[in-house]
C-alpha cells in the first residue's frame, strides 16, 4: 500500500470504500476543477451519507422502482448465457456467428473468501479480467463484469464492472444495457448522452488495459452497443453509438484533473470524513466537525452539479452570494468578479470599478439600464 493509499484510507475513515464506476468517472470529469469531489471520490467516501449528515441529503438518483426495472431487464437480456443479446448483436453487426462463449468475470474465489472490496480480491479479479480479455482471440466471446482500471488524478482506480465486452474477429465492442425505453425510434437525449459517456469510460479503460499488455488499443471499437427496451414493452433492441467525441472529451477532462497526491499535500494531515455510527446507525461525529472537514477542501460548484453529485445542495448553499454558483457562462462573462454584491454595486454605479473590472462594469451598467427601461415600460411609466 502506498503512502497516498494510506492517506486516502485515513480521509475515508473506517467505512468500506465506495468504488468508482463509469457513472462516477463521467460525473467527476464533468467538473474536473473540483478538488472536493476529487478527494472524496479518490478516498471512496460515501458522499450520500456525508450530505445527509450535514443536512443536505442528495435529491437525485434512480428510484427503487427504476432500479428494479433495470435489474429485471438486464437479467432478461443476459438469460441463458446472453442468448437474446447474441441474437441482437448478430443482427446489428451483420455477423454470421451462431454462438459465442460467455464468461462472468464478476466472480472469483478470492471475492467469495475475502469480500468484493478487499484489495486482494479486486487485484485477483482485475488480473483474471486482463488475462482473459488480452488472451482472447479468434472465436466469438462475451465477457460479463470485467473489472477494469483507469488512471484518474495520477491514481489507478478500479471500475466496478457494469458492462459486457463482446469480442468478435479480434475486435471488442462495449455493450451497455439500459432500461430507458426507445419509443418510435427515439430515446431521451439526456439519457442516451449519459449512457454514451459511461460507455466511453469503459472503452478508455479497456484500451488502457490492452495497451499495457502490448496489444493494439484500437482493437476496442469506438462504436458501442446500447441495448434498451423497445417502445413500452420489455422487448430489447440494440443500436450502435459512436463515442469518439465522448472519448476526446474524457481524455481532455482527465488530463485537466490535478494529481491526488498533490491535492493531499495541500490538506491538513488529520483531515477525515469518518462517519462511525452508534448502535442505531446514527453517525457519532458532530455535524459541525464534518462540515468543517468539507470546507477544508476547495469546491467548485456549478449548477450542473445538481444532476451529478450527491453534495450539490451543500455546495450550492456554500456558494450562495458567489458568482461561481450561477454557472460557467455567468462566471466567464463577469471576468472574475467573485461576489454577487460586487456585481450589483458595479451595475448600479455605487462602486467605482477597479482597472480590471472596467469592461464588466460597463456591460453590467448597460444591462441594468436596459432592465430598468423594460420594467418601466411594463408599468406604463416613462424611464
Ligand atoms: S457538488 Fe460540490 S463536491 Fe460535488 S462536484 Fe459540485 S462542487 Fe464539487
Amino acid at each position: 500500500m502506498t503512502s497516498v493509499d494510506q492517506r486516502l484510507d485515513r480521509v475515508r475513515g473506517e467505512a468500506a470504500p465506495c468504488r468508482h464506476n463509469a457513472r462516477t468517472i463521467a460525473a467527476l470529469t464533468s467538473n474536473p476543477g473540483c478538488r472536493r469531489r476529487a478527494i472524496l471520490d479518490s478516498a471512496g467516501v460515501d458522499k450520500q451519507r456525508i450530505a445527509t449528515h450535514v443536512g443536505f441529503p442528495a435529491q437525485f438518483g434512480q428510484s427503487q422502482f427504476a432500479i428494479t426495472r433495470g435489474n429485471t431487464f438486464e437479467a432478461q437480456v443476459k438469460a441463458d448465457g446472453c442468448a437474446e443479446l447474441l441474437r441482437l448483436l448478430r443482427e446489428l453487426l451483420g455477423l454470421p456467428i451462431s454462438e459465442a462463449s460467455y464468461t462472468d468475470l464478476g466472480r472469483a474465489d478470492e471475492t467469495d473468501r475475502l469480500g468484493p472490496q478487499s484489495p486482494t480480491a479486486q487485484a485477483a479479479r482485475h488480473s483474471r479480467s486482463r488475462d482473459l480479455l488480452t488472451e482472447s482471440t479468434g472465436s466469438s466471446a462475451l465477457f460479463d463484469h470485467p473489472l477494469l482500471q483507469l488512471s484518474v488524478g495520477g491514481q489507478r482506480v478500479y471500475l466496478e464492472p457494469d458492462l459486457i465486452a463482446f469480442q468478435v474477429a479480434g475486435r471488442f465492442h462495449v455493450v451497455e444495457i439500459k432500461s430507458f425505453g426507445v419509443v418510435d425510434g427515439q430515446a431521451d437525449a439526456t439519457k442516451v448522452s449519459g449512457a454514451a459517456i459511461q460507455a466511453a469510460v469503459y472503452v478508455l479503460a479497456m484500451r488502457e488495459m490492452l495497451a499495457e499488455a502490448g496489444h493494439d488499443p484500437e482493437t476496442v471499437s469506438s462504436d458501442v452497443v446500447l441495448v434498451c427496451p423497445r417502445d413500452f414493452s420489455n422487448e430489447p433492441m440494440a443500436a450502435l453509438i459512436d463515442v469518439r467525441k465522448q472519448l476526446l472529451m474524457l481524455r481532455r477532462q482527465l488530463a485537466r484533473m490535478e494529481r491526488v497526491d498533490e491535492l493531499l499535500a495541500m490538506l491538513p494531515a488529520d483531515l477525515s470524513f469518518e462517519l462511525a455510527a452508534d448502535a442505531d446507525g446514527v453517525p457519532t461525529r458532530p455535524q459541525q466537525v464534518l462540515e468543517g472537514a468539507l470546507r477544508e477542501v476547495e469546491a467548485r460548484y456549478a449548477p450542473e452539479c445538481l444532476a451529478a453529485c450527491e453534495l450539490a445542495r451543500f455546495c450550492r448553499h456554500e456558494a450562495r452570494g458567489h458568482t461561481a454558483g450561477l454557472g460557467k457562462s455567468v462566471r466567464e462573462a463577469l471576468g472574475g468578479i467573485d461576489r454577487v454584491t460586487t456585481v450589483l454595486a458595479l451595475a448600479s454605479g455605487e462602486l467605482t470599478p477597479a482597472e480590471d473590472q472596467t469592461e464588466a462594469a460597463a456591460l453590467l451598467q448597460a444591462a441594468a439600464r436596459l432592465r430598468a427601461e423594460v420594467l418601466s415600460e411594463r408599468q406604463g411609466t416613462p424611464a
